[in-house]
């Protein structure tokens, strides 16, 4: 469906940050990605809603080779796809919702309404009017300037945590344990 262009673009904090959450120990932090990162993961995030069938039957061959990502809290790991907000997940179904009612639209209900609308000479008057599905308005939350950013020397990159207590912060990309000073 090359014809589809989707932009989902989520809200960052003023600093760019995005924010993930480990849903086992449902905590909260910030990663700063590339332009690029984001997109890959939108992505991501719209196929996991679209190909629904197909993950059943190659999710093990998928899941091995993908790289995989660390709680800064509890250093617990899976691959970069398991860190949604709920609120980002209902986002982007929404999305995801919209291409299908899209698809439906295009191709089941206007293909009918032309081919019926035209049969009105026989002896019996067709006439076929489709509901069309409708599109929402996806919607998520600003993104608060809250948490404390932290400093990843092991791969050069920012992340934001937000409980302020905590000693020790494992790197999201590498999982290295860092000790927090105060
Ligand atoms: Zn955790
Ligand atoms: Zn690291």
């Amino acid at each position: 469906m090359g014809d589809i262009e989707l932009n989902v673009s989520f809200p960052l904090d003023e600093e760019g940050f995005f924010r993930r959450e480990w849903p086992f120990c449902r905590k909260e932090f910030k990663i700063l990605l590339t332009k690029e990162e984001l997109g890959n993961l939108a992505q991501a995030g719209l196929d996991s809603f679209m190909i629904e069938s197909k993950e059943n039957t190659d999710s093990d061959e998928s899941e091995e080779g993908k790289p995989e990502y660390f709680c800064p809290y509890c250093g617990q790991h899976a691959p970069g796809d398991r860190w949604w907000t709920q609120e980002q997940l209902a986002y982007i179904s929404i999305f995801a919702k919209n291409i299908m009612a899209n698809l439906i639209n295009e191709h089941l209900i206007r293909p009918l309404e032309r081919n019926f609308g035209k049969r009105s000479s026989g002896p019996i008057s067709v006439s076929f009017k489709g509901q069309e599905m409708e599109q929402q308005e996806p919607w998520i939350s600003p993104e608060a300037n809250d948490m404390d950013t932290f400093d990843l020397p092991c791969c050069q990159r920012k992340i934001k945590i937000e409980e302020p207590k905590i000693s020790l912060v494992r790197c999201f990309f590498c999982g290295f344990p860092h000790k927090r000073q105060y």
